[in-house]
């Protein structure tokens, strides 16, 4: 988006937040619902955004249903404040949000927007996260059929995923699924919990804060409210394991910037031609990844 830009005269009269008050509404009233029954995809009538659905018009709507002039909105994309399609999304949102603040910064935030990946510092009860979903049914890869699909979840029926799991330690002595693991909220239905990596799965389980899933091209909502059970589906014997980040000798891979061993890393290849650069390593989270080159200068500062 250009950074000069401003709506025409003739279409400043633009509602606070882009959607008109009768579609704020609307997508308050699934929210309340997704909250009420935690894990239920609630069905909504999404609304076209001025960008192509699959660039976060979900997470963008829900975003746009709750912000008011007392927020302070973080838009991260794969942990970065940076990336364009944050960037982008920030910037409609203060074009056409007038008087609201944004941060780069998770503590500072009350809404944060996310592509997948949840902050790396914890959430607290004053917060929303609000993750983008390119696909919401975890049973898709199980049944076409959406009308099937729906009686199996509300019957908790989930054999066939948990078969196509067997199916995975059957083939590869461990279950493959990276990102989008299917997770069960409050006893009882299992969501797509978007495309965050395993790392973060944990993190949905007793939540401070609320999180909602928005999928714009599907057209559903759903939670997980805070203070809520949420496991990943495994089996008995078979615990699940996140990303560990070890090299061939045990030891966990650091950040290449800060250092940090506690953090999800992004493996980064060096660029062609450089003969002889290794891959390395750094947070994915660029706000954590400054906090801890921050706390490491004053540190260093305070000894020299
Ligand atoms: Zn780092």
């Amino acid at each position: 988006m250009n950074p000069g830009y401003e709506l025409p005269l003739d279409e400043a009269a633009y509602s606070f937040g882009f959607l008109d008050e009768y579609a704020k509404r609307e997508v308050r009233r699934c929210i309340l619902k997704a909250i009420s029954i935690p894990g239920y995809q609630t069905p909504y009538a999404s609304r076209e955004m001025p960008m192509g659905r699959g660039f976060g018009t979900g997470g963008l709507q829900v975003t746009l249903s709750l912000i008011g002039q007392n927020d302070v909105l973080k838009v991260i994309d794969q942990g970065s404040d940076d990336s364009v399609n944050a960037v982008s999304l920030r910037q409609f949102v203060e074009l056409t949000c007038p008087g609201i603040d944004t941060t780069e910064s998770t503590v500072e935030a009350t809404l944060i927007q996310s592509r997948h990946r949840i902050p790396e510092t914890a959430l607290t009860e004053d917060q929303v996260l609000v993750l983008q979903v390119p696909y919401p049914d975890p049973l898709v890869l199980v049944e076409p059929s959406e009308a099937r699909r729906k009686v199996m979840h509300g019957e908790g029926d989930y054999s066939r995923l948990l078969t196509k799991l067997y199916e995975d330690l059957v083939h590869f002595d461990e279950i493959t699924i990276s990102h989008r693991y299917p997770t069960r909220i409050n006893g009882h239905y299992v969501i797509d919990p978007s495309p965050i990596p395993r790392y973060d799965v944990p993190q949905l389980h007793q939540s401070k804060a609320l999180m909602l899933l928005g999928a714009g091209r599907e057209k559903k909502i759903y939670a997980v409210p805070p203070y809520t059970q949420a496991e990943p589906l495994v089996f008995d014997d078979v615990p699940f394991r996140i990303e560990d980040f070890t090299n061939a000798q045990g030891q966990r891979h650091a950040c290449v910037r800060c250092g940090a061993v506690d953090s999800f890393l992004d493996e980064i290849m060096p660029a062609d031609g450089q003969d002889g650069a290794q891959k390395f390593w750094q947070c994915s989270d660029s706000d954590y990844c400054n906090q801890q080159l921050a706390q490491r200068k004053l540190l260093a500062e305070e000894n020299a």
